[in-house]
């Protein structure tokens, strides 16, 4: 028969801290505490797959009573006590326990076995008058609340806890008390009597007496509550399975409400907000259970330099609490967050597990850890992943504000970090309110193109459709700005400026604050704590590590000195991917975009390039210097044409007269410009092969830049990439032009293709012969090996993503199987004929930690990503090399 039951007692337990996944956290971790001979209450676990047995067939499994039984018996033995005995009462708490934590999502029940004649015979025992009572009375709410309404699904609403809480409240403010431990035993046997008549009122059956029921009833309780509603969500928004079940604890009950030498509380090893080793808590004197997080008294602290200090009330039991914690913070090579009881100056661990901690705490605890040898690098580096870093580098909420903050929706954590500000819903009112100096969020129902300006004056971007590849989601992602998208509960008016969740109307200029980095929405101005990179000494530490271990560079995608400088205060060494054509839209250089693009001849055309030409040499001036000795990977000119011209007649007709042409010729110029697919149209080198002017000036400007710099005693290490090509001619094409020109200045500079078409990956070999270097565009390789429009995937993928057509959006997560083996096929063959050949890549990809691993497997020499993105490639990248 399987063995559903495992006890821990006498210092030995049948299960260990290994068997998490079938005796849950809070099991396995009691079972583990009880060997190590740490005081723990005895008591059994059952385990997980009773639960699922339960779910599934609405019965016990076979054997489970027969074992429980077994375990009860054996356990009064070693108490010496009888669960049920009316003189001589042995008490349970009934626990819930699953695999991964989810605090305060399920149920607990104490104090089970008591019922009006044991309850005589406990007070009998002790000499605390109230004691007895004062468990009863806790016993009677917990089961009315946890057993009798939520166990029972035909109960709707009714929220018995609420009522009992009234009536408690009653007889307080009667006798003019202010806190619960004021009540005098016969207030608690009124109130106990009164809570039965309720309960029996309200819910038309009587609290039951019988010790046994109470105790499967409350097991059963457990097993439901995994399917109780909070949990279901949580498990959603924490991704946990539906499948998994829960474990249920049934352990004695130690009392820390017998008056002043007893007490409960709960303890972190270090502090959780900051990280900093001490030991860090709180207490309440004479009080059981979930009273210190309930906030029905104030707590005092564990050691705070105060008079009400653990340490000077009970100084031994603090003196061994603290050897308790250190001993479990060793053992588990972990920080630990505990709860433990005292019953008459005797001290119980009740629980140990990994704390929550926000990622600053996380980073610190690590780096701590490796100093104080408890951890070595390898396992210090695999405790720290992107979000504690995410959570270093962008302003994030208060931790410690946490628990008490409700959001008011969630949708997709698509841009890190949070913000607060003020409603908007129209790009053109986020700028103006920007340059007056106000934080707004702009909130959409999608953003697209035309309102970039309104999303970059924004703090965070909120949008009711589309996923995490999204317009938004990509852009936000690229400044590191906070973003939350498709957020379905988020019902937007344009019209009337106001949006509506479920229970809530939010109008334009209300403060509301994003979470981005897991999506949570909340209705108010929630102070946030700012970060700062260059002075974090935290964050410096742990790159200086990240970079000495890891086997691939980090580059950046930067096309502007001050993200380029960013880059660089996050570890960036060099730019793997600058973009050219971000320099064409600032407004005097459009002009004379627009006014090549308009030439009639190829004389006029060489004019307008020409005087782009001294931008241009300045912008690569600027940025080269900042990346001084650093490599700087510039890509010529990639957009299709169209992009530089206006859609709107009002535009048109602006330009018309600002580079005096008849409307007629724009119009025409944009008819003739126009593409079906733009995006597989004439763009790339493409441009430069019909129009060699490009390159040419392009070439010359970089050239011009690195003169300049040379004579200014800079060291610039710039390498021309050229884009979109897919085949041997095109490059030779564009290489010649290039050389033609670097040889007539007698200047090096390192020639090599972004590889981003299905073909090239074919013809690495032959590119390779020629080629410095390679980069993986693995946006547009994504897009075209799969024939998906990335601007326009958003109409499907959440159907394929929703029944599992696809396993993840492969613009987010690296397609292994397809893209990833024509870059493996890319790979081997430029490295048969060229085994030096230096091959990154950039693009979105780069950055992403599960991408990060493939692309080191197969062997590319560095990554480029956004700067934000750096320090986490960083880390990822030392995880897999150390
Ligand atoms: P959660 O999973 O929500 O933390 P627990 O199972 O830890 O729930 O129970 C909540 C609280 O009940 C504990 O923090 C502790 O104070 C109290 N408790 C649980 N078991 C016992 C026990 N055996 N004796 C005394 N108090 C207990
Ligand atoms: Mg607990
Ligand atoms: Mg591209």
């Amino acid at each position: 028969m399987k063995k559903y039951v495992y006890t821990f007692f006498n210092n030995a337990a049948e299960g260990s801290s290994e068997m998490n996944n079938l005796l849950g956290g809070k099991g396995a971790n009691l079972a583990e505490m009880t060997n190590l001979k740490i005081p723990v209450p005895p008591g059994f676990t059952i385990t997980t797959e009773a639960c699922v047995y339960f779910m599934k067939h609405g019965k016990y499994p076979p054997g489970l009573i027969k074992q429980t039984n077994k375990a009860i018996h054996e356990i009064e033995l070693f108490m010496k006590q009888k669960f049920g005995d009316n003189h001589n009462p042995l008490l349970f708490s009934i626990r819930s326990g699953a695999r991964q934590s989810m605090p305060g999502m399920m149920e607990t029940v104490l104090n089970v076995g008591l019922n009006s004649e044991s309850v005589i015979g406990l007070q009998k025992q002790t000499k605390n008058s109230n004691f007895a009572y004062d468990s009863y009375r806790r016993l009677i709410m917990m089961y009315a609340d946890v057993v009798m309404e939520k166990g029972d699904s035909t109960i709707k609403n009714l929220n018995i806890r609420v009522q009992l809480e009234k009536i408690l409240e009653k007889i307080k403010q009667k006798n003019k008390y202010l806190l619960d431990n004021e009540l005098n035993q016969s207030n608690l046997i009124e109130i106990c009597n009164l809570f039965k008549k309720k309960i029996e009122q309200k819910l038309s059956k009587p609290f039951p007496e019988q010790p046994k029921k109470q105790l499967w009833n409350s097991i059963e309780a457990v097993f439901k509550s995994w399917n109780g509603k909070r949990a279901i969500n949580y498990r959603k928004i924490e991704n946990i399975p539906n499948n998994w079940g829960t474990a249920v604890n049934v352990q004695c009950m130690v009392f820390g409400n017998k008056g002043n030498h007893s007490a409960t509380g709960v303890v972190f090893t270090r502090n959780p907000s900051t990280g900093e080793n001490v030991f860090f808590g709180e207490w309440l004197m004479n009080a059981q259970g979930e009273d210190v997080v309930a906030g029905i008294r104030t707590p005092f602290p564990i050691y705070a330099n105060t008079q009400n200090d653990l340490k000077i009330k009970l100084p031994k039991i603090y003196k061994e609490l603290n050897g308790v914690q250190k001993r479990l913070e060793k053992h588990y090579k972990e920080m630990q967050d505990i709860e433990f009881t005292i019953e008459e100056d005797k001290l119980w661990i009740l629980q140990t597990r990994a704390g929550k901690r926000s990622g600053t705490a996380t980073i610190k605890i690590a780096l701590d850890m490796l100093k104080e040898k408890i951890l070595s690098k390898k396992n210090m580096l695999n405790k720290i992943n992107s979000h504690h870093i995410n959570e270093v580098l962008l302003p994030t909420i208060d931790y410690s504000l946490h628990k008490k903050l409700q959001p008011i929706a969630v949708g997709l954590a698509a841009g890190p970090g949070a913000a607060t500000g003020r409603v908007v819903f129209c790009p053109d009112e986020a700028e103006q309110q920007y340059k007056k100096g106000h934080n707004v969020i702009l909130v959409r129902e999608e953003t697209s193109p035309e309102d970039i300006h309104g999303m970059f004056a924004a703090r965070a971007i909120l949008t009711s459709r589309g996923g995490i590849t999204s317009h938004a989601a990509l852009v936000a992602r690229g400044w590191g700005k906070c973003c939350v998208v498709g957020c379905k509960e988020v019902e937007i008016n344009y019209q009337k400026e106001y949006f509506k969740t479920k229970k809530l109307i939010i109008r334009k200029n209300d403060w509301i604050t994003l979470n981005g980095s897991n999506g949570r929405v909340y209705n108010q101005k929630i102070k946030l704590i700012q970060p700062k990179i260059k002075k974090n000494k935290l964050f410096n530490e742990l790159l200086n590590i990240s970079q000495s271990i890891s086997q691939l560079k980090v580059r950046t995608n930067a096309d502007n000195p001050k993200d380029a400088k960013t880059a660089l205060e996050l570890g960036a060494t060099g730019i793997g991917l600058c973009r050219t054509e971000h320099m064409f839209f600032k407004p005097n250089r459009i002009k004379e975009m627009r006014k090549m693009i308009l030439a009639n001849n190829s004389k006029e055309r060489k004019q307008a390039i020409a005087n782009l030409l001294p931008f241009q040499k300045n912008d690569f001036y600027q940025i080269l210097k900042t990346m001084n000795n650093l490599p700087v990977t510039i890509r010529l000119l990639d957009p299709p044409l169209h992009e530089f011209l206006p859609n709107d007649p009002k535009q048109i007709q602006t330009i018309a007269k600002e580079l005096k042409v008849p409307n007629k010729k724009i119009i025409t110029t944009i008819n003739k410009l126009h593409e079906t697919n733009p995006m597989l149209g004439h763009r790339g080198c493409r441009l430069g092969i019909t129009y060699p002017e490009i390159t040419e000036m392009q070439t010359n400007a970089i050239i011009k830049a690195v003169i300049q710099l040379k004579k200014d005693g800079f060291n610039p290490q710039p390498e021309i990439m050229i884009p979109l090509v897919g085949s041997l001619g095109e490059f030779l094409h564009q290489k010649n032009i290039i050389s033609n020109l670097t040889k007539k200045y007698k200047i090096k500079i390192p020639i090599g293709t972004m590889i981003e078409l299905p073909r090239t990956c074919l013809i690495a070999d032959q590119i390779a012969k020629h080629a410095d270097f390679f980069s993986f565009g693995t946006n547009d390789l994504t897009q075209t090996t799969w024939g998906f429009s990335r601007d326009d995937i958003g109409s499907f993928t959440p159907k394929y993503l929703n029944e599992k057509i696809i396993k993840n959006d492969p613009f987010h997560v690296l397609d292994q199987d397809g893209v990833g083996e024509l870059i493996h096929i890319a790979i081997n063959k430029a490295r048969k004929i060229k085994p030096a050949i230096k091959i990154g890549i950039c693009g979105e990809h780069g950055g992403d930690p599960e991408s990060i691993e493939f692309l080191f497997k197969a062997g590319v020499s560095y990554l480029s990503c956004s700067p934000f993105r750096v320090p986490i490639a960083y880390l990822k990248s030392a995880q897999l090399s150390i």
